[in-house]
């Protein structure tokens, strides 16, 4: 197999994995980088000649997963686009949800080229694409070859796939990315012992040690066990969430602190946005997905937040905000939020995902007590005197548990993918010791390589 990555650097980056097979082309992922702006955010598609492609194959709704996909359908018109029918729905209004954030880019940050797409590239890839059911082999011919393709549930959010194609007897797997913990609202991978060939894997957590925190649960319980102790003290929680998946799991983690009575069940819970609009979604998915677990009673719990904030001005309702961005992005409701929440000490933000060293969240938690504290988009500086936290929830396997699929799956040849250089090396180093026949690759961005 000649495999390309076209994400433009060695980090987590915009996913995009080019693979040429006998007589097929194809492009698993096709996303926008989470950092950059621009023309800058696409993988770089120019190595991918116009109409070459038979499939593209979609892992997950993550933007960094299928931001790009719109501008690639343009030049692409044989190509199958390949989505889990779990996250087809998903992947579309994720889509239109990045276009209305380009257009007001566009504005804001005066970037020309947006939006990269518009509704009729949307309704292209609806005209391509072929849902794929989860753990059933769909074959494929072309010129007299055939492939098979599967699609196997990857636990890291709803509809999230992680895609195998068989070729000539051979197996080449992409984890995805991928979670083996079950939890709220999903339920995890559950890998089976078949080998493969070769493994192209994600490494978002490797370069960190096993988890500081305990498990999953306890986590859930100490977020249950601080929301309470703040809400009894008469202060606001701001939860600052991602809208897919990550929000809907904070909204049954609150229902189950309810229900077990150690939030108070009147507590008012405030949502926002995209996130009410897929939690919607997964209501319906739930009666169709043996995966999904989300509740109309669930989200009937919580309010859409109608309050105008100020930057600055406390909520007049006591409560709990779960308001995206879970990075708390520049100019989004958590953003906003959190200069509303931040000057009293009764107050807390609780951060629950991945932050990236340079966005406010991470920025936050560095903070201490009485810092000040710049909203430059808002054009206020904030006093840090609430209470800031994290909790792990994340939505990523751990580097051991990622590092056991590997050994499990036996590959010829693993090619260690959508991390930064520190988490490549690690894993490198551990596979090398436990798999010395095994051929372990850190893909040079751009160069084709002969797996
Ligand atoms: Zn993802
Ligand atoms: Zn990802």
């Amino acid at each position: 197999m000649l495999y390309t990555d076209l994400n433009k650097a060695i980090d987590v980056g915009s996913s995009a994995h080019l693979i040429e097979f006998g007589p097929f082309k194809a492009l698993v992922d096709c996303g926008m980088h989470p950092k950059k702006l621009g023309f800058d955010a696409l993988p770089d598609l120019s190595k991918i000649p116009d109409d070459s492609l038979d499939f593209i194959a979609i892992t997950h709704a993550h933007l960094d997963h299928c931001g790009a996909l719109p501008v690639l359908i343009r030049r692409q018109n044989s190509a199958r686009v390949l989505v889990s029918e779990d996250s087809r729905e998903l992947m579309f209004k994720m889509l239109r949800n990045s276009r209305s954030v380009m257009v007001r880019q566009r504005q804001e940050k005066d970037i020309k080229e947006y939006p990269l797409f518009d509704n009729s590239q949307l309704d292209k890839i609806a005209q391509q694409l072929t849902p794929m059911a989860f753990n059933r082999e769909r074959v494929f011919e072309l010129n007299g070859s055939r492939v098979s393709i599967t699609f196997t549930p990857s636990g890291h959010i709803p509809g999230a796939a992680s895609i195998t194609f068989e070729y000539n007897k051979k197996k080449y797997m992409f984890s995805g990315d991928i979670s083996f913990h079950d939890t709220n609202l999903l339920k995890g991978a559950k890998p089976t012992d078949d080998t493969v060939d070769i493994l192209v894997v994600e490494t978002t957590r490797g370069a960190r040690e096993k988890r500081v925190f305990e498990d999953h649960p306890s986590e859930e319980e100490r977020l249950i066990g601080e929301i309470a102790r703040v809400i009894e003290d008469g202060g606001n929680v701001l939860i600052p969430s991602f809208a897919l998946g990550r929000m809907q799991e904070v909204l049954l983690i609150i229902a189950k602190g309810k229900e077990r009575k150690a939030i108070p069940a009147q507590t008012p819970v405030f949502i926002g946005g995209l996130a009410v609009d897929i939690a919607e979604h997964l209501i319906k998915l739930s009666k169709t997905s043996a995966y999904v677990n989300f509740s109309k009673k669930t989200l009937e719990s919580a309010h859409v937040l109608r309050e105008k904030m100020e930057p600055g001005k406390d909520f007049d309702e006591k409560g709990i905000y779960v308001l995206g961005s879970g990075m708390m992005v520049e100019n989004t409701p958590a953003y906003v939020a959190a200069s509303c929440v931040m000057g009293s000490s009764a107050n807390a933000i609780f951060l629950v995902g991945y932050c990236d060293p340079e966005t406010p969240a991470a920025k936050l938690l560095k903070t201490h007590t009485g810092d000040d504290f710049a909203f430059r988009d808002l054009f206020y500086i904030g006093q840090v005197n609430c209470r800031v936290d994290k909790f792990d929830l994340t939505s990523h396997a751990d580097r051991e548990e990622i590092l056991d699929f590997i050994l499990r799956k036996d590959p010829r040849c693993v090619v260690l993918t959508h991390g930064s250089e520190e988490s490549r090396q690690w894993f490198m180093y551990e596979i090398l010791d436990r798999l010395p026949n095994t051929n372990v690759v850190i893909p040079e961005p751009l160069i084709p390589i002969e797996l």
